[in-house]
This record gives structure tokens, sequence and C-alpha cells, in this order.
């Protein structure tokens, strides 16, 4: 298994994935019949009548369309220590724990050594492509990447998140030294049991290490400028630590400060350049080119839900492009970004047809005649372009037909793989009534609006929202965290923008008559979103893989009296009272 990493061929692996795209087809059903015939003797399987078929259609008249919560009382009982072959073949050992932050909580799903295969399959092929454009000679990464504590469940099982299951994984390290990828920091750092702490240490790492440093990286772009906000906080600290070659006091866990220990000498000429170069910033401007001269490009997810953060992140970032990396999730994986000189807003994951199975739904917005209808999945290979797509998958670690909640939107092939674009999670965020808005409908109320606060040279920090429907009609509270003091009068015309800015004909309609009431703004107390990852830290989740809910459920108490214990001002729409 080793070598396939370690002889890491760029033109090898360039040349099979143009091979599997050209007959993705071909590929899939190859796929989906490995997966079924690996797994044949799953309990799952069994009991579906498949009896020995492997071919899509059988396996699509067999298998029914699932969530998780149809798989959750199997996934229960593995939970719970039941080692018979369930989803799989061979008993699952290990369960992922994904972020849960779209959801509300975090959920279990089976995690094996074939999916972290096809892990290593991913980052090799964006990798190739990525090379191609951005070279990096042998140097370091400066990562920010967070083990979270792996645990075992009430049967014995192992559990952490995804991300954790793959740093953990003892061919991680060999794999990223192949890749050119290699953590700047040592493994305490990442597998360290403060988060605060290890962020320090990453970041007093990146800057020992900074003329080494060829690209900044996280799993979500939201990791990314979390660090260098933290930065702006710790750095007088940072630069006194390389000035007298002493770690901080706020580092107190022994294992960090032993490993530190090891690479932090004194060094006044570094504390002294370091100093300079931002003393010449202006506003944090170009922070990262500046700390790193050698750094090729800022990496990580930064669609979707990571979007709202790009602005920050190019302001960091200077003159330094953005990538972003590959699409997946805690279930599996999906597609590659194999054209990373394409900025984020226009990204394209072209899907690896030998990775998983995949049918999408597709979907009929704006048809209301179909909107109870659901429509037949179809192929990979069926897909047509400029349509939106419900996602299903089928992995090797016993998910069959799973609805992954995302929706996508094709946008061409690579050869016969789809390339496409996501859209937003499937779920509704905002609905009262008739109302039906999503995560991108908030994202895009919210760019609006915040155009008002960029003329006084303020920011959105982050942003969440809920409905109140505690007093008829109900209405939307969108809650923001400001980077400063906005005034009166920007805020009010902020809070007007975002009840404007909701387009979707069931708002607009029951706003004119009253069937939902004015939009309220609440603006929290800087760190509130802070508190918010900390909560979710405490629930299991990673930092590496965590994403602010962009809408909190009335059963999501502790977050929602987080938001309310903080507001500082309150603000209601005015924008239908005449
Ligand atoms: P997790 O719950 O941590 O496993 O997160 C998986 C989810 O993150 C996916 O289902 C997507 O909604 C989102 N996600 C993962 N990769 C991307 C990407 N490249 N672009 C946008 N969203 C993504």
């Amino acid at each position: 298994m080793l070598e396939k990493v370690e002889g890491f061929n760029m033109e090898k692996v360039i040349e099979e994935f143009e091979e599997v795209t050209k007959d993705a087809g071909r590929v899939q059903i190859e796929t989906l019949r490995k997966i079924l015939e690996d797994n044949s003797e799953a309990e799952y399987l069994q009991n579906l009548g498949l009896n020995g078929r492997t071919d899509p259609q059988s396996f699509k008249n067999c298998v029914p369309l699932v969530t998780h919560k149809e798989l959750e009382p199997y996934i229960n009982r593995m939970i719970d220590g039941d080692l018979s072959s369930i989803l799989t073949s061979k008993p699952i050992t290990t369960m992922s724990l994904s972020s849960g932050t779209t959801q509300g909580k975090p959920k279990f799903v089976p995690w094996n050594d074939e999916l972290f295969e096809t892990t290593v399959q991913i980052y090799k092929t964006s990798f190739a492509f990525r090379n191609k454009e951005f070279p990096i000679t042998s140097g370091k990464a400066l990562s920010f990447i967070y083990s979270s504590k792996q645990f075992k469940t009430k049967g014995g099982l192992a559990a952490g998140t995804a991300t954790t299951n793959v740093f953990r994984n003892s061919r991680y390290t060999v794999a990223m030294q192949a890749l050119k990828s290699q953590c700047c920091s040592p493994e305490e750092v990442i597998f360290g049991p403060d988060f605060h702490q290890s962020l320090y240490c990453h970041l007093l790492c990146g800057l020992i290490f900074c003329d080494e440093v060829q690209f900044v990286s996280s799993t979500f772009a939201h990791s990314i400028v979390h660090s260098f906000r933290t930065f702006e906080q710790v750095w007088e600290d940072l630069v006194a630590d390389i000035r007298d070659g002493v770690l901080s006091e706020r580092v107190t866990v022994p294992s960090l400060r032993n490993a530190m220990s090891k690479i932090l000498k004194s060094d006044p000429n570094l504390a002294n350049i370091i100093q300079t170069k931002i003393m010449g910033l202006s506003n944090w401007y170009g922070l990262i080119q500046e700390l790193f001269p050698n750094a090729k490009y800022v990496y990580g997810i930064m669609t979707g839900s990571m979007e709202p953060y790009l602005k920050k992140l190019r302001h960091y970032a200077g003159d330094l492009p953005l990538l972003t990396s590959d699409y997946g999730s805690s279930e599996g994986w999906i597609a590659t970004n194999v054209n990373p000189t394409l900025p984020p807003e226009s990204a394209l994951y072209t899907v690896l047809p030998q990775i998983g199975y995949f049918e999408f739904i597709p979907q009929n917005k704006g048809d209301s005649d179909f909107i109870d209808v659901e429509p037949e999945p179809v192929g990979l290979t069926q897909v047509k372009v400029g349509q939106e797509y419900e996602i299903v998958i089928t992995t090797p670690a016993g998910l069959y037909r799973y609805r992954l909640g995302d929706i996508v939107k094709v946008m061409g092939f690579y050869n016969s793989s789809p390339q496409l674009k996501f859209v937003r999670r499937s779920s509704l965020l905002l609905t009262i009534n008739i109302d039906k808005n999503t995560e991108k409908d908030l994202q895009l109320a919210v760019e609006e609006a915040s155009k008002f606060l960029a003329e006084e040279k303020l920011e959105v920090v982050d942003y969440t929202s809920y409905v109140d429907v505690s007093k008829d009609p109900g209405h939307y509270v969108i809650v923001w965290e400001i980077s400063g003091e906005a005034s009166e009068e920007v805020l009010s015309e902020c809070c007007n923008c975002l009840d404007k800015s909701f387009v979707d004909a069931g708002y607009t309609s029951s706003r004119k008559v009253n069937c939902i009431g004015a939009l309220e703004l609440r603006v929290v107390r800087h760190g509130t979103f802070q508190k918010i990852l900390e909560h979710y830290i405490g629930l299991g989740s990673a930092v590496s893989q965590f994403k602010t809910p962009r809408c909190v459920g009335s059963n999501n108490a502790k977050v929602l009296q987080i938001l309310n214990e903080n507001v500082v001002n309150k603000y209601i729409s005015s924008a239908f009272n005449n």
C-alpha cells in the first residue's frame, strides 16, 4: 500500500484521471459491482433481495433511497458493539462523527480503510492538477488542522470526526510528505487537547518556518480566517516567543510545550523581521503573503457556506491566489478540483467515478406542479448541464443510495464525468408559512446589506438566523457580529436592506400583507461566534470541520441562549411600512 503514495507520479495520476473520466459510465458500473460484491454478506443488502445482482437497474429497483434517519437503527447497533455484518461484509470498527453544525447535532457515519483510500485518491488527483499550475518545491505547509478527541462508543468502536480518522491513519503523514504538503507543526500540535493552544502553536510554527512555507491551508476556509483574526490578537506574544526562545505561558499542555521546545530557539533577527513586516501593513492587508514570502497559494474548501469568508481571506492573502480544495463529506468523497486557476466563486468539482456510485435527483425549483412528486434519480453520465440535483451516494463504507442533503448544479463535463458547482444544503433555512429561503438566499441578503457597513470600513464577522414565532405573525431574526461599531442609522439601513433582499415571492407577498412580521436584525457582542464554535467543540466537533450554523432551530437551546445573552442592539425593519 505504501509504495502507492510514496512513488507519487504526477503524470501517472493525471493519466489515470483522464482514463476514468473518459469512461465514467463504465467505471460507475464497475464501482457499483465492486461495492455490492464486497458487501454481499451485509444484512442490510441481503434483506433487500438483490440476490447477487450488481447492475444499476436491479440496485435501483431493490434498494430504497435513504437518509441518515432510516439508517440510524443499523448504525446504533454498530455503536452498541454489534460486530456482525450489518451494513458491510467486513464489520465496521470506526465511526466518523459528522460536524453536524448544519443540522444541529453531530451524527455517526461508518468509516473504514476504503474511505481512507478514496481520501488519498482525491488528494493525489487535486494535487497533481494544482501542482501543474502552481508548482511547489519541497517545503512545508502551514495547515490549521486539528484532530478532535477520539473516543470509544458504548460498544467499543473508535469514534472521531472524519478528519480525525484521516489524520490518525498511520499512512496520512507519508501521503502528505509525498504530496509535499507536510504540516510544519509537530503532530502533538495537531493532536493537542486544547484547540486555542494548538492554534497558537500552529501560528508559532508557521513563523519559525516562514521561509519554508509553500502554502497555507485548512480543511474549511473559516479556520484560516479565524486563525489570522487570532494572529491579530496574539502576534506580539508570538514575536516575543521567537525573540526570547521561550514559549508563552498561555501554552500549558505538557505535550505541546515539550514538542515546541524542540523547535523554538531564540532568534532576535527573525523576530525583528516579522515585527517590521507587521508594522508595515495597512489594516492587515496582505498579511499571509508578507509573512510567508515563498507561499504560492492559500488552500481549503472555499465554496458553499465558506463563501462569506472569502472577502476577509482575500484581504489577508493579498496577491496570493485562493484555491478551493475538494468536495466531500464525512459520509464519503464526491469530487475534486482539477481547475485550480478558477476563483472559488466559479469553482468546479469533477466527480471521481471510481470512488463511489453516484445518483442525482433533479430539482424542480419554481415548478409548483412538481413540488410533491419526487423525480427519479439519474445516473452520473445522464445529468444535464444547467440542471440542479440533490446528490445520492453509495460508498464502500456501507451507505447505499444515501441522500447527502447537498444541492449541486451541473456546469459541464470533464471528458464524460460531470463538473459540479456546489449550490447549497437542500434543507430550507427560513420558512414561516409559504416563504422559502435557503442558506444561499440568506448569504445573498447578508452580502447586499453589508455593503452599507463597507462604507464605514466595517464588516460582518459572522452571521446566523432563526425564525421567531413566539408572537403572531412570526418574523425572521438575522444575527450579526460586526468588526467594530456602526451607527444606528447605518444598522437600520442594513436591517431594511436585509428585509428587502429576500426576494422569494412567498416572503415578499407575506410581508406585504403582514403574514410575516418585520425582519429583526440583532447585533451581538464581539466573540459571540467564537462561543458558538466552542460549544460545538464541546459536543465533539473538530475545529477543522466547523461550519457556522446559518439557521438555528428552536430545539438548539444552547446556541439560542448564547445569541440572546450577547445581543447589544436590535433593529426592526421598516422596509414594508407603507
Ligand atoms: P461534514 O458534516 O463535516 O462531513 O461536512 C460535509 C458537508 O460540508 C457536505 O455535505 C457539504 O455540505 C459541505 N462541503 C464539503 N465540501 C464542500 C465544498 N467543496 N464546497 C461546499 N461545501 C462543501
